[in-house]
């Protein structure tokens, strides 16, 4: 034995890891594997979507890409992961968004990296990436994914979720503003939701500084009456205020002086043009002036997208946008005007279910192949290629056996016709013909019946 133990191989050293990249300071954790017996579960505020929802987010995908194509919009895929630098820059750090409900970590190389929250900073990225500024300006851009948020779930409100959004980027005229919202609205209008549009416009840098001394001003006369977020937004994020939806908050925001009485001209004319360009299309909107959004990344125009309800908290906001004249700079391009928005597919279907709208159904199968006994089966698939080649929607359910299933099963996809080959049809060359709706059986020529069906379907 002692000597069997000598002649096994002596322990080998440590492979060398491979150099990691670490930054200054960083100390990379390794993720901790612990194993349970329990079914895993989806995690908090994460959701499967399933296949019994597959018509509405077929809807909706099917509408973002009409509108698109109407309006001249193409399509952009971006990394769901980010250098959490990005949105630093870009978001803000001072905003819930990055600095409360970011999934941020560091990857095994040591980089802090972000599941993006959202994703208009990937598409300003990416424009500045690729050199989009040498294309014919405005680049019109869209996207559809999913973001994700560590927020407290709750209806309409989870960690991950999807938006689509429409981003143009490189020119300022208010005009781009107005079709933005028209286009948004629409989008809505053709799903049948009643939408009512906030909009506002948050200036630019220089009159939203004086804006803001007066902002904080007001609100140092009523601190001792503010939520606790709301006393640190005051140094740190003074026009969230606004928005705080703590109720001593909103009756204290009612008084709040206006940002429209402190635009420059330049924010004061491009926003009047805005809303004379809106005028043109007769689309309901409201001037809020306590829409400010979340981001810090906003210039001019912002717009939240409001369904009509009594409800009138703005957390139910089916989407929302505005312009962004300064996020192309600030990711370190060249000054860059752009407006974008973004919507909420999650909340959309939501209210599509609630108002009972009418979805399109899945397509109907054209045609349900059965078969009984082995041969019949391998000649069926076959006959499945052949159908599908020749354009028909064809059903089939190869794993029964007995005739009855199958024609259930027909039955509940509501198909036209069913063709049933069983032994005897093998042997002579034919297959039946079966009218699902009455039930009557005709035996057909093999080799006629997809001139039969093309006939009887109109194909
Ligand atoms: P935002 O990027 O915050 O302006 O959000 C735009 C839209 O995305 C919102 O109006 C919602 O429809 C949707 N949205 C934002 N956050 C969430 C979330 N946590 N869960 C579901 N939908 C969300």
């Amino acid at each position: 034995m002692a000597k069997e133990k000598k002649k096994m191989p002596a322990k080998k050293k440590a492979t060398p890891k491979a150099p990691t990249k670490k930054k200054a300071n960083v100390v990379v954790k390794e993720p901790v594997f612990k194993v349970s017996k329990k079914t895993p579960q989806t995690l908090r505020g994460f959701k499967d979507i399933l296949p019994i929802d597959e018509k509405f987010w077929n809807y909706i995908r099917d509408k973002v890409r009409a509108i698109a194509y109407d309006y001249g919009y193409d399509r952009i895929d971006l990394p769901l992961l980010e250098d959490t630098n990005l949105f630093i820059r870009s978001v803000g750090k001072d905003t819930d968004i990055v600095g409360k409900e970011m999934f941020a970590f560091q990857d095994r190389g040591g980089d802090n990296v972000s599941l993006r929250p959202e994703a208009t900073a990937s598409v300003a990225r990416a424009y500045i990436n690729h050199g989009m500024l040498n294309l014919p300006q405005p680049i019109r851009t869209y996207y559809i994914g999913p973001m994700f948020r560590y927020e407290r779930p709750q209806s309409g409100r989870y960690r991950q979720f999807n938006q689509f959004g429409f981003e143009a980027i490189g020119d300022i005229h208010p005009v781009l503003d107005a079709q933005l919202i028209i286009l948004t609205y629409k989008f809505f209008e053709e799903l049948g939701i009643p939408v009512n549009i906030q909009i506002n416009s948050i200036g630019c840098p220089d009159c939203r500084k004086e804006y803001k001394t007066q902002l904080v001003n007001y609100y140092k006369t009523q601190k001792s009456d503010l939520c606790d977020d709301c006393k640190v937004r005051m140094t740190k994020n003074p026009l969230r205020l606004l928005d705080c939806k703590e109720e001593k908050c909103i009756a204290i925001a009612e008084d709040a002086p206006h940002i429209l009485d402190w635009l420059c001209d330049e924010c004061k004319n491009h926003f009047v043009k805005v809303l004379e360009f809106i005028d043109e299309t007769e689309i309901p909107y409201n001037l809020n002036s306590s829409l400010v959004r979340g981001l810090d990344y906003y210039t001019k125009t912002v717009f939240e997208v409001w369904p009509e309800s009594k409800d009138k908290k703005a957390q139910n906001a089916l989407g929302g946008g505005g312009r962004y004249d300064n996020l192309v700079e600030m990711l370190g391009g060249r000054p860059t005007p752009a407006v974008g928005m973004a919507i909420g597919i999650e909340r959309t279907i939501l209210k599509l279910k609630e108002l009972e709208l009418e979805v399109p159904e899945k397509e109907i199968p054209d045609i349900f192949v059965a078969q009984l006994g082995e041969a019949a089966k391998r000649k069926c698939l076959g006959l499945f290629e052949d159908l599908r080649k020749e354009g028909f929607k064809v059903a089939e359910s190869f794993a029964k056996d007995g005739l009855k299933n199958q024609l259930d099963i027909a039955d509940k996809l509501k198909v036209k016709y069913a063709l049933i080959l069983g032994q005897k049809e093998l042997s002579e060359e034919t297959i039946l013909l079966r009218d699902m709706d009455g039930g009557v059986q005709e035996t057909v020529n093999y080799s006629k019946v997809i001139k039969e069906l093309k006939k009887r379907l109109g194909k």
